[in-house]
């Protein structure tokens, strides 16, 4: 059996929202313990070029993270390198077990878990994943010097992907289910000027092709939405850029949840259907989704988690 430790302030990821809740509760001298998962630092760790972060015209994601979490514990927080496998909200202290096989009480939790790529749901994206499929063009991006490639999605991720792709390969073809995307307008300015991206609108991704020795991709069979032609377009790589789901997993049967998965909060406060819990950042949050969002939401959170506990 591990070690309990009990803590008066738990924070359950190391995303910008985790560690702003922990720079603020440190300061208000809760000693809070921040549990990092198995992605420290979260999304921004797996991009590049950050553009819209106050302060920085250009900052590294991966940087930008490592500077906050030394932020949060030259205030006085502990981060752990740990992952909580189950957390009981029924009664206070809660309780959260780690795979460590710690086990954390808290008078106080703040749910900062973030969010999780999606993945289309087809059989041969699960087949190919790691093999030519990715959810991450700066982890894998590398692999496809010199190749075509492939992605899927109209938002500010498959827009940044595409353009972080045309660094190794020969061509990027975007393809999306709509004839707009919804990425930021300077995104899009971007994306249509550079030469060695081809746009295809209205298709979806219906299946992924490949050889089986070595197994590898070579192509994508892309269905138009209305005509149901389809087509297919060579590629050594795929990327699906659709979007994220909110991590919420842990919580799922305890809290209450709305629009897709997202912890429901108090309007204007991050107060979870259970007092004493928190949640804060894209676990919460379906609409704005954004570094400086996610950090205000975890500053609210601690703040809020202050409050909580001087009246307890
Ligand atoms: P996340 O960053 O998702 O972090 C969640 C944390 O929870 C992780 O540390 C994870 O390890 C941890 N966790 C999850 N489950 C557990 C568990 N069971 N136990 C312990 N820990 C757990 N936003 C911008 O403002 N500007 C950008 O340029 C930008 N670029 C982006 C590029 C990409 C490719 C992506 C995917 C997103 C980008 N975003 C950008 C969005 C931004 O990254 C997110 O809005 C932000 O990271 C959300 O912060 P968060 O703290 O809520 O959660
Ligand atoms: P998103 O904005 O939700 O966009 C997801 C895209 O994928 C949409 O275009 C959607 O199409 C498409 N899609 C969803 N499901 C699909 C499916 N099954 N098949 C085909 N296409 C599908 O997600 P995101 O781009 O990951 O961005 C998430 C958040 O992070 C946003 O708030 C974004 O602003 C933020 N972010 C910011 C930056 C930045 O500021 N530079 C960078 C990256 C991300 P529809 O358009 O038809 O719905």
């Amino acid at each position: 059996m591990g070690e309990t430790r009990h803590t008066r302030v738990l924070i359950i990821g190391s995303g910008p929202a985790g560690y702003t809740a922990a720079v603020y509760s440190a300061r208000a001298m809760l000693n809070p313990i921040l549990v990092q998962g198995l992605q420290p630092g979260g999304q921004l760790t797996i991009t590049t070029e950050v553009e819209n972060w106050p302060g920085d015209t250009h900052v590294q994601g991966p940087d930008l993270m490592v500077r906050m979490q030394a932020h949060a514990e030259a205030m006085g927080a502990e981060v752990i390198s740990d992952y909580i496998s189950s957390l009981d909200l029924s009664s206070r202290p809660f309780t959260a077990k780690a795979d460590s096989g710690t086990t954390f009480t808290a008078d106080a939790v703040i749910l900062a878990t973030g969010a999780q790529a999606k993945w289309l749901g087809l059989p041969s994206e699960e087949k190919f994943k790691g093999f030519g499929v990715s959810a991450c063009a700066t982890c894998d991006g590398f692999f496809y010097r010199g190749k075509e490639v492939v992605v899927i999605g109209g938002g500010n991720t498959a827009v940044e992907e595409a353009l972080f792709l045309t660094n190794f390969a020969t061509k990027v073809t975007l393809i999306h289910r709509r004839d707009s995307l919804r990425a930021e307008k300077i995104m899009q300015d971007r994306l249509f000027k550079h030469p060695k991206v081809e746009v295809l609108w209205n298709h979806s991704v219906t299946e992924v092709l490949g050889d089986e020795t070595p197994l590898g991709v070579t192509a994508v069979r892309a269905t138009h939405v209305e005509t149901g032609k389809t087509t297919d377009i060579p590629c050594a790589g795929f990327f699906v850029a659709i979007g994220h789901a909110p991590a919420s997993e842990l919580v799922k049967d305890q809290l209450e949840l709305h629009n897709g998965g997202s912890v429901k909060v108090e309007p204007g406060s991050t107060r979870t259907s259970i007092p004493g819990v928190f949640a804060a950042g894209d676990l919460t949050d379906h609409i704005y989704r954004q570094a400086v969002t996610s950090a205000g939401m975890g500053c609210m959170a601690a703040l809020d988690a202050e409050k909580f506990l001087a009246g307890h």
